[in-house]
């Protein structure tokens, strides 16, 4: 693991409160005119990889299925690349650019995308206002429950979208009314991006199966949650969430995260997963200790310069399946991923009430509006409002890294 100690002569990354010190070295795409380029944050720069002499092309895909000895060797490539003192410092500084001046895409492009139901106290919360009588499925501890989205729609943090038209229908209406959903909502997740891919049929076992995760992203899920009430069931989540899902721009690899790896357990009164979804190596540091934040800038707190009201704080290891045992899961029946599929791990909510990652969780169901510091109050998401993203992870005796942000406005639905 790095050393705390260790500076860039990138002045920006030694700053403590920037979310990319040497320690992190996030991958993401970047442009200025022309392609797609792949880049490193450090500090409030972008390191261009291909003009540093790091990579011969720029395809991130290619980049992200390396086996795990060439992606650790590019990663100590980078660090030597980038520490003071380095040899290499001229040659790397012609292939810097300010984040400023860039502008930052998704990491990638995404091939298939599957949202998890990772945290038991989201699951729990929303089954208490869908089910009163049965809050959690009885599969909820056996299977990493998750489905099949929308590709296409994911775009990047940044990116304005307009309040989506859908089917909804109150308790009391005899039937179905098309119009924009009253009822918008976000969900704090995190994204883990897929790099080296298996065989259709070839199943990954738990002790491999963080060799084939890249690294994490913030990512929010937002969703309609009127139109997901009327339309959820037989078959799930459908046009409720596919109109836009926000992906931020940087991705956090497993070894950046590396010292923020703690114990995964379940109390011995609990279920105990199957055998496929165990190992040693998850027991011991299956989860990891990732800070979330969800912030909220209204437009009139956009108006007045203000950068808005934190809503919740969790923590990502809560969720009740790791890493590895979504990836495991997904591919025990043979499924092939492929470099840039991408997982949503579900909305992850911590124990505590005010721990929601959704409006829908902080507000009770739209029942109990929550105050926000300039006297607005919020059940959903109105017009105007941009929904901001956080994530770092702290320890004793190691360097804070951050995950920069994930950030959305919802605009007025589209006249029709
Ligand atoms: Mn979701």
């Amino acid at each position: 693991m790095m050393d705390a100690d260790l500076h860039s002569w990138v002045a920006s990354a030694n700053d403590p409160a920037s979310d990319f010190p040497l320690q992190n070295l996030p991958f993401g795409r970047f442009r200025q005119h022309g392609e797609w380029r792949i880049g490193v944050a450090i500090g409030d720069q972008v390191l261009d990889l291909h003009a540093a002499g790091l990579i011969n092309h720029s395809d991130m895909q290619r980049l992200m299925a390396q086996p795990p000895d060439a992606r650790r060797s590019l990663r100590q490539a980078l660090v030597d690349g980038l520490t003071l003192g380095s040899p290499q410092q001229v040659q790397f500084q012609a292939a810097l650019h300010a984040q400023t001046d860039v502008e930052l895409g998704l990491p990638c492009e995404i091939g298939d995308y599957t949202d998890f139901y990772t945290s038991i106290h989201h699951a729990t919360t929303i089954g208490k206002q869908l089910r009163p009588d049965n809050p959690l499925l009885p599969n909820y501890k056996w299977v990493p429950i998750g489905y099949h989205g929308r590709a296409s729609s994911i775009v990047p943090s940044g990116t304005a979208f307009h309040r989506p038209h859908g089917q909804t229908k109150a308790p009391d209406q005899a039937a179905p009314t098309l119009g924009p959903s009253r009822k918008l909502d976000y969900e704090l997740e995190l994204g883990l991006v897929i790099g080296r891919p298996n065989p259709l049929g070839q199943p990954i076992r738990m002790e491999n199966a963080e060799e084939h995760v890249f690294g994490v992203a913030l990512f929010n899920d937002w969703s309609a949650r009127d139109m997901q009430a009327w339309e959820y069931q037989p078959l799930g989540p459908f046009l409720a969430k596919n109109f836009a899902s926000t992906l931020s721009p940087w991705v956090v690899t497993l070894e950046a995260l590396q010292p923020f790896r703690e114990p995964w357990q379940r109390a011995d009164t609990d279920i105990q997963a199957l055998n496929y979804l165990q190992a040693h190596t998850n027991s011991t540091h299956g989860a990891i200790n990732i800070e979330l934040e969800v912030w909220l800038q209204t437009a009139q707190m956009q108006a007045t310069g203000y950068a808005g009201d934190r809503l919740s704080q969790s923590n990502y290891r809560d969720a009740y399946w790791t890493v590895a045992q979504l990836v495991a899961h997904h591919t025990v029946n043979g499924c092939n991923l492929r470099a840039g599929d991408l997982f949503g791990t579900g909305t992850l909510s911590g124990p505590a009430p005010e721990q929601g990652g959704s409006l829908m969780e902080l507000s009770a169901g739209g029942k109990r509006p929550i105050s926000l510091s300039n006297g607005e109050t919020r059940t959903y998401l109105e017009d105007g409002d941009t929904v901001i993203l956080r994530a770092y992870c702290e320890r004793e005796g190691f360097r804070r890294i951050g995950f920069g942000e994930c950030r959305g406005t919802v605009l007025p639905p589209v006249e029709r």
